[in-house]
Protein backbone atom coordinates (compact mmCIF):
# COMPACT_ATOMS: atom_id res chain seq x y z
CA UNK A 1 0.00 0.00 0.00
CA UNK A 2 3.02 2.29 0.35
CA UNK A 3 6.05 2.99 -1.88
CA UNK A 4 8.14 3.89 0.71
CA UNK A 5 11.66 3.10 1.47
CA UNK A 6 11.21 3.93 5.40
CA UNK A 7 12.26 0.84 7.48
CA UNK A 8 9.73 2.19 10.35
CA UNK A 9 6.31 3.45 8.42
CA UNK A 10 3.21 4.49 9.60
CA UNK A 11 0.50 2.54 8.69
CA UNK A 12 -2.97 3.99 9.13
CA UNK A 13 -5.45 1.60 8.33
CA UNK A 14 -9.41 2.17 7.53
CA UNK A 15 -11.57 1.51 10.39
CA UNK A 16 -11.58 -2.42 10.82
CA UNK A 17 -14.88 -2.71 13.13
CA UNK A 18 -15.01 -6.80 11.92
CA UNK A 19 -11.30 -6.98 13.92
CA UNK A 20 -12.11 -4.83 16.88
CA UNK A 21 -15.61 -7.11 17.81
CA UNK A 22 -13.24 -9.72 16.91
CA UNK A 23 -10.60 -8.98 19.12
CA UNK A 24 -13.08 -7.71 21.94
CA UNK A 25 -14.84 -11.41 22.15
CA UNK A 26 -11.39 -13.22 21.60
CA UNK A 27 -10.88 -15.08 24.38
CA UNK A 28 -7.95 -14.18 26.33
CA UNK A 29 -5.76 -17.41 26.17
CA UNK A 30 -6.43 -17.54 22.55
CA UNK A 31 -4.78 -13.71 22.32
CA UNK A 32 -2.27 -14.88 24.69
CA UNK A 33 -1.31 -17.35 22.32
CA UNK A 34 -1.34 -15.58 19.27
CA UNK A 35 0.51 -12.77 20.94
CA UNK A 36 3.45 -14.82 22.27
CA UNK A 37 3.83 -16.86 18.95
CA UNK A 38 4.53 -13.84 17.36
CA UNK A 39 6.72 -12.80 20.16
CA UNK A 40 8.80 -16.13 19.97
CA UNK A 41 9.15 -15.97 16.23
CA UNK A 42 10.98 -12.69 16.36
CA UNK A 43 13.31 -13.79 19.28
CA UNK A 44 11.70 -11.53 21.81
CA UNK A 45 12.89 -8.58 19.83
CA UNK A 46 11.28 -5.94 18.09
CA UNK A 47 10.36 -7.07 14.24
CA UNK A 48 11.86 -3.59 12.77
CA UNK A 49 14.39 -2.05 15.49
CA UNK A 50 15.40 -4.82 16.82
CA UNK A 51 15.03 -3.67 20.38
CA UNK A 52 14.10 -5.63 23.14
CA UNK A 53 11.77 -4.90 26.52
CA UNK A 54 8.18 -4.94 26.46
CA UNK A 55 6.73 -5.99 23.06
CA UNK A 56 3.45 -5.52 21.78
CA UNK A 57 1.87 -7.70 18.89
CA UNK A 58 0.58 -5.93 15.53
CA UNK A 59 -1.34 -7.04 12.73
CA UNK A 60 -0.29 -6.89 9.29
CA UNK A 61 -2.67 -6.13 6.92
CA UNK A 62 -2.69 -6.23 3.33
CA UNK A 63 -4.72 -4.09 1.20
CA UNK A 64 -5.59 -5.05 -2.41
CA UNK A 65 -7.19 -1.78 -3.70
CA UNK A 66 -8.70 -2.56 -6.62
CA UNK A 67 -10.92 -5.36 -5.15
CA UNK A 68 -11.30 -3.14 -1.68
CA UNK A 69 -10.56 -6.50 0.46
CA UNK A 70 -8.06 -5.96 3.03
CA UNK A 71 -6.27 -9.42 3.90
CA UNK A 72 -5.09 -9.89 8.01
CA UNK A 73 -0.87 -11.09 6.66
CA UNK A 74 1.12 -11.54 9.76
CA UNK A 75 0.97 -11.09 13.74
CA UNK A 76 4.43 -9.52 14.09
CA UNK A 77 6.51 -8.10 17.62
CA UNK A 78 6.80 -4.50 17.52
CA UNK A 79 8.51 -2.20 20.31
CA UNK A 80 6.59 0.37 21.99
CA UNK A 81 7.65 2.75 20.14
CA UNK A 82 7.69 1.31 16.76
CA UNK A 83 4.17 0.63 17.73
CA UNK A 84 2.69 4.00 18.40
CA UNK A 85 4.68 5.65 15.26
CA UNK A 86 2.47 2.46 13.25
CA UNK A 87 -0.67 3.69 14.97
CA UNK A 88 0.06 7.62 14.85
CA UNK A 89 -3.02 8.77 15.50
CA UNK A 90 -3.59 6.74 18.33
CA UNK A 91 -0.32 8.44 19.43
CA UNK A 92 -1.49 11.88 18.76
CA UNK A 93 -4.53 11.24 21.46
CA UNK A 94 -2.71 9.55 23.75
CA UNK A 95 -0.56 12.60 23.55
CA UNK A 96 -3.27 14.74 24.05
CA UNK A 97 -4.22 13.19 27.11
CA UNK A 98 -0.86 13.22 28.57
CA UNK A 99 0.00 9.90 28.36
CA UNK A 100 2.71 10.23 26.03
CA UNK A 101 5.35 12.17 24.54
CA UNK A 102 4.46 12.53 20.88
CA UNK A 103 8.32 13.82 20.37
CA UNK A 104 9.55 10.54 21.48
CA UNK A 105 7.61 8.77 19.09
CA UNK A 106 8.85 11.05 16.16
CA UNK A 107 12.53 11.26 17.40
CA UNK A 108 12.38 7.43 17.17
CA UNK A 109 10.50 7.27 13.61
CA UNK A 110 13.68 9.53 12.96
CA UNK A 111 16.22 7.66 14.59
CA UNK A 112 15.05 3.91 13.17
CA UNK A 113 14.79 5.58 9.62
CA UNK A 114 17.90 7.81 9.98
CA UNK A 115 15.83 10.62 8.24
CA UNK A 116 14.98 14.16 8.75
CA UNK A 117 11.74 15.80 10.37
CA UNK A 118 10.96 17.06 6.60
CA UNK A 119 10.34 13.31 5.52
CA UNK A 120 8.92 12.14 8.44
CA UNK A 121 6.24 15.22 8.24
CA UNK A 122 6.07 13.74 4.38
CA UNK A 123 5.67 10.13 5.30
CA UNK A 124 2.91 11.67 8.14
CA UNK A 125 0.87 13.35 5.41
CA UNK A 126 1.32 10.86 2.65
CA UNK A 127 -0.47 8.46 5.28
CA UNK A 128 -3.30 10.34 6.27
CA UNK A 129 -4.11 11.32 3.12
CA UNK A 130 -4.29 7.28 1.82
CA UNK A 131 -6.15 6.99 4.99
CA UNK A 132 -8.74 8.86 3.79
CA UNK A 133 -8.80 7.93 0.61
CA UNK A 134 -8.92 4.00 2.26
CA UNK A 135 -12.08 5.12 4.25
CA UNK A 136 -13.85 6.18 1.66
CA UNK A 137 -14.64 3.48 0.20
CA UNK A 138 -16.15 -0.49 1.75
CA UNK A 139 -13.53 -2.70 2.87
CA UNK A 140 -14.17 -6.24 2.70
CA UNK A 141 -12.12 -8.43 5.66
CA UNK A 142 -9.95 -11.17 4.60
CA UNK A 143 -9.43 -13.08 7.91
CA UNK A 144 -6.45 -14.76 6.49
CA UNK A 145 -3.31 -15.24 9.13
CA UNK A 146 -6.00 -15.58 12.19
CA UNK A 147 -8.00 -17.81 10.78
CA UNK A 148 -4.40 -20.22 10.17
CA UNK A 149 -3.40 -19.57 13.76
CA UNK A 150 -6.58 -20.12 14.94
CA UNK A 151 -6.57 -23.72 13.51
CA UNK A 152 -3.42 -24.51 14.11
CA UNK A 153 -3.91 -23.69 17.58
CA UNK A 154 -7.41 -25.72 17.65
CA UNK A 155 -5.42 -28.81 16.18
CA UNK A 156 -3.08 -28.68 19.15
CA UNK A 157 -5.91 -28.26 21.52
CA UNK A 158 -7.67 -31.09 20.17
CA UNK A 159 -4.93 -32.89 20.10
CA UNK A 160 -3.96 -32.32 23.76
CA UNK A 161 -7.47 -32.64 24.55
CA UNK A 162 -7.37 -36.16 22.93
CA UNK A 163 -3.66 -37.20 24.73
CA UNK A 164 -5.43 -36.15 27.53
CA UNK A 165 -8.54 -38.80 27.04
CA UNK A 166 -6.18 -41.51 26.75
ZN1 LIG B 1 10.97 -1.09 17.54
ZN1 LIG C 1 -0.73 -2.51 15.87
Amino acid sequence: MNGTSLKLTIELVPSTSWWKSLRAKMPKDEWDAIRKSAYARFGYRCAICNSKGRMHCHEVWEFDDARHVQKLKDFIALCEMCHYVKHIGLASVKASEGELDYNEVVKHFLKVNSCDMRAFEKHRDDAFSRWQECSSHEWRVDAGAYEKLRSQMLDKKQHRLFEESL
